[in-house]
C-alpha cells in the first residue's frame, strides 16, 4: 500500500464520493479525507459511516490544505462550489472533478482556479441508480473505465500522480479532449438514459389502460429501463442540460433511424428489419469479447449503469 495523497477533500458527500471514500481508505491510498456536503443529514451520514475523518459545512473549510479535491456534486453545482473554494486551495494542489460532462464544467471550473493549482477534469463510467453517502461501496470503480480530460497547459505530474490514484481504486484510465468525451457518452450513456425514461413514461401512461400488466409481465429489458430510469433526478437533469449539443445531435439520429424502422414495419420490409437487427447483435457479441459486460442474462449486473 503506498499513500498517494496526504489530504483529500471531497465536496459533495453521495455515491461516487462515498465509493472514493471506502476505496481509498481500503488501498490504504490516501492519509486522511475531508469531507463536505451542504445539508446536515448528509453531514450527520457521512460521520456515521465514517468515509471522512472530518466533515465540514463549509467547503473553504474542507479544502485547507488538501493535496487532492474533488468535486463530486451535480454538473450545474461545480461552478459554484469551484468559485468558493479557490481562495483557499493550498498551492500545488490538484482539483479534479467527476461530472457526467466535461467541456460545461471545464468552462465553469477553469476561470476559478488559480495558477498555483493544478486543474484535471475526470468522469468515472461507473455508477449504480443510487444515490446518497450509504450507497457507495469499495469496488464500484474495480476495472471500469474513468477519463480523464486534462487541459492542454495540464502538469503532466499533477495528471500522473492523479491517475495513479484512481489505478490503484482499481480503474481503467483513458485520457481523451472534453468535446470527444461528451459526444461518446451522449451515444454510450445520456442519450439510452432519455430513452429509458421516455419508454417507462409510455408504459406508465400504459399502465392506467391496462392495470398492472405492464409491472406484472415486464420482461428483462423493461425492467433495465426501469432500473435506469430510477437514476436520480439531479444529476440527469444537469447531464441533458450541460450536453446540450451532443444529445441532440444523436438524438436526431436516434430519431431517423427510427422513422426509418417505424416505416419497415409499416411497409413490411422484413429484410430491412433483419439486416438491422443482425448488425446490432454483432455489436452486442463485440461488446462482450471486449470484457466491457457478460454473456450471463440479465447482463450479468446486478447495479452498475453508465
Ligand atoms: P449523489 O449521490 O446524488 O450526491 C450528490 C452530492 O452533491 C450530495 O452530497 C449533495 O448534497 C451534493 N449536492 C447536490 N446538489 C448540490 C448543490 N446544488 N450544491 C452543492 N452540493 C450539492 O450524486 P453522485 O451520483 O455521487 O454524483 C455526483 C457527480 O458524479 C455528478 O456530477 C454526476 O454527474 C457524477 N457521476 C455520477 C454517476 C452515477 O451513476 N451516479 C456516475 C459517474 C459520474 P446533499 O446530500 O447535502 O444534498
Amino acid at each position: 500500500m503506498t499513500v498517494i495523497y496526504d489530504k483529500v477533500a471531497l465536496l459533495g458527500l453521495g455515491l461516487i464520493a462515498s465509493s472514493m471514500a471506502h476505496a481509498m481508505r481500503a488501498g490504504g491510498l490516501v492519509r486522511e479525507i475531508s469531507g463536505h456536503a451542504r445539508t446536515a443529514d448528509t453531514r450527520a451520514v457521512a460521520l456515521e459511516i465514517a468515509i471522512c475523518d472530518t466533515v465540514h459545512a463549509s467547503a473553504a473549510e474542507a479544502v485547507r490544505d488538501a493535496d487532492l479535491v474533488v468535486l463530486a456534486v451535480p454538473v450545474g453545482a461545480m461552478g459554484a462550489i469551484a468559485a468558493e473554494i479557490a481562495p483557499f486551495l493550498k498551492p500545488g494542489a490538484t482539483v479534479t472533478d467527476v461530472g457526467s460532462v466535461k467541456q460545461s464544467v471545464i468552462d465553469a471550473v477553469a476561470p476559478h482556479m488559480p495558477p498555483s493549482v493544478h486543474f484535471v477534469p475526470g468522469h468515472p463510467i461507473a455508477g449504480t441508480e443510487y444515490s446518497g453517502p450509504r450507497a457507495g461501496f469499495a469496488t464500484l470503480f474495480q476495472n471500469r473505465w474513468w477519463l480523464l480530460t486534462p487541459l492542454a497547459q495540464a502538469d503532466m505530474a499533477a495528471v500522473a500522480r492523479l491517475r495513479a490514484l484512481l489505478e490503484a481504486m482499481g480503474a481503467k484510465v483513458d485520457e481523451m479532449d472534453a468535446p470527444h468525451h461528451d459526444l461518446v457518452l451522449a451515444v454510450t450513456s445520456h442519450t439510452p438514459h432519455l430513452i429509458a425514461y421516455t419508454m417507462v413514461g409510455v408504459a406508465d401512461d400504459l399502465r392506467r389502460v391496462t392495470d398492472s400488466e405492464v409491472i406484472k409481465y415486464s420482461a428483462a429489458g423493461f425492467r433495465d429501463f426501469t432500473r435506469i430510469a430510477a437514476s436520480d433526478p439531479t444529476m440527469w437533469r444537469d447531464v441533458f442540460l450541460n450536453n446540450k449539443d451532443a444529445t441532440l445531435e444523436i438524438l436526431g439520429r436516434f430519431t431517423e433511424e427510427l422513422f426509418a424502422l417505424q416505416r419497415a414495419i409499416r411497409t413490411g420490409d422484413g429484410d430491412h428489419l433483419f439486416e438491422y437487427f443482425t448488425r446490432t447483435r454483432a455489436i452486442r457479441r463485440g461488446i462482450i469479447e471486449a470484457g466491457q459486460d457478460t454473456a450471463a442474462p440479465d447482463f450479468g449486473r446486478s447495479a452498475e449503469k453508465t
